[in-house]
């Protein structure tokens, strides 16, 4: 068997090769390399996909969380809070804006924020003596939006705006709406390897609120005014180039067929894997874009040793809490820190997921995965 991909992004291109080469060919003939046709394009079909009214693209992720602190005016003096278990990008866009990242645990199930984690930071917070607490980040962790019809209710009686990190989530849904329409502001990420991926960098930020998308408009180009060399506020030089635009316009066609594969998949690793170890769990009516397909077990580190010698790449999503991350320790955490975070880091472990896994690749994976969980059982019981 050839070697296995964690993410297999070339069985995908295989696929739109041609109509790739077709729109790369497009742009390199209008030559309008940065907010081209493209762009406005895809942004369109981005807010149709999503049922988001504005879609803002930007050049990547941590932009989009970075432009949406920026249209809040969030600074120095500011708190956010943020889930310890995430990926640092979540909690780097509120330091480098001079803010301060309130750490809050999340929900050993989802692995989402903890309403009543958020609940005691919001409360814990209220003295002010970390500074003024402004927004919550919840992240879709894997594909999973958060509990935002939970989440809600607290950032409105605190005042708070609540803003979804949903890098990993586009394409996933709850019953209240899809992921790009769930928070006041929604941040993705278009890196190779998410859910909806583009060949370089690239993100977008959801709103509903008109105003505040001609503000992010005005943030992602230095802060322009009605003409192009008028300033009206500091902005960035972050947009999303025309190439990426067409590539993703060509992948945003084959995405609805993907999710389903997605979930297909997930069903199918769900039926390998649920006697062996725990797989993972949705919400009720909930759908997931499975950017992830990660599972927990105590038997963590023997599985991935027995997938490494049968060639089964595997990653660690995440191997340390954000609060205990180099450069974060000295920021704030919820009373009594972030336990189940630290369980997880202890217990995950990411699968190979991507629409194009063959039944047989997979049936691999579950044999390797289960009998490492079996070897490690007989060694404890022994
Ligand atoms: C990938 C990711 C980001 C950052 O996206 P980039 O485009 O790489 O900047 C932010 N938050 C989460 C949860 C992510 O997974």
């Amino acid at each position: 068997m050839a070697d296995i991909p964690f993410i297999d992004l070339q069985k995908q291109r295989s696929r739109i090769s041609g109509a790739i080469d077709t729109a790369l060919a497009r742009v390199l003939e209008h030559g309008r390399f940065i907010l081209g046709p493209e762009v406005a394009e895809f942004e369109t079909a981005l807010a149709r996909f999503t049922g988001a009214r504005e879609v803002v693209s930007c050049a990547s992720g941590t932009d989009a969380l970075t432009l949406i602190l920026m249209a809040e005016g969030i600074g120095p003096g500011d708190l956010v809070f943020v889930p310890a278990f995430t990926f640092v990008a979540t909690a780097e866009a509120v330091a480098q804006l001079g803010a301060t990242p309130y750490f809050v645990d999340v929900c050993e199930d989802t692995f989402n924020i903890d309403a009543e984690s958020l609940q005691a930071a919001v409360d814990a917070a209220g003295g002010g003596a970390h500074g003024r607490p402004r927004a919550i980040i919840a992240v879709d962790l894997f594909g999973q939006p958060a509990d935002y019809p939970s989440l809600q209710p607290i950032a409105e009686a605190a005042g708070l705006c609540l803003i979804a990190d949903a890098a990993q989530s586009i394409g996933g849904s709850l019953p209240q709406g899809s992921a790009g329409m769930l928070g006041d502001y929604t941040a993705t990420s278009f890196f190779p390897a998410k859910p909806l991926g583009c060949y370089g960098d690239g993100g977008a930020v959801f709103t509903d609120d008109g105003d505040k998308a001609e503000i992010l408009r005005s943030l992602r180009m230095h802060g322009e005014g009605a003409s192009k060399y008028d300033t009206v506020r500091i902005g960035l030089n972050s947009r999303l180039d025309s190439f990426q635009a067409a590539i993703l316009l060509q992948k945003l066609s084959i995405f609805a067929d993907e999710l389903e594969r997605r979930q297909q998949i997930a069903d199918r690793y769900a039926g390998l894997l649920g006697d062996y170890c725990t797989t993972p769990v949705l919400g009720k009516d909930v759908s997931s874009s499975w950017a992830q397909y990660t599972i927990r077990s105590p038997h963590r580190d023997a599985i991935v040793s027995a997938c490494d010698r049968h060639g089964i790449p595997t990653a660690i999503y995440y191997p340390k809490p954000m609060s205990r991350m180099g450069g974060y320790q000295a920021f704030p955490s919820v009373p009594g820190g972030s336990p189940v975070a630290e369980q997880l880091c202890r217990e995950v472990v990411s699968l190979p997921m991507h629409p194009y896994l063959s039944e047989q690749v997979q049936t691999k994976i579950a044999t390797a995965v289960i009998d490492a969980v079996a070897q490690a059982e007989k060694g404890n019981a022994a």
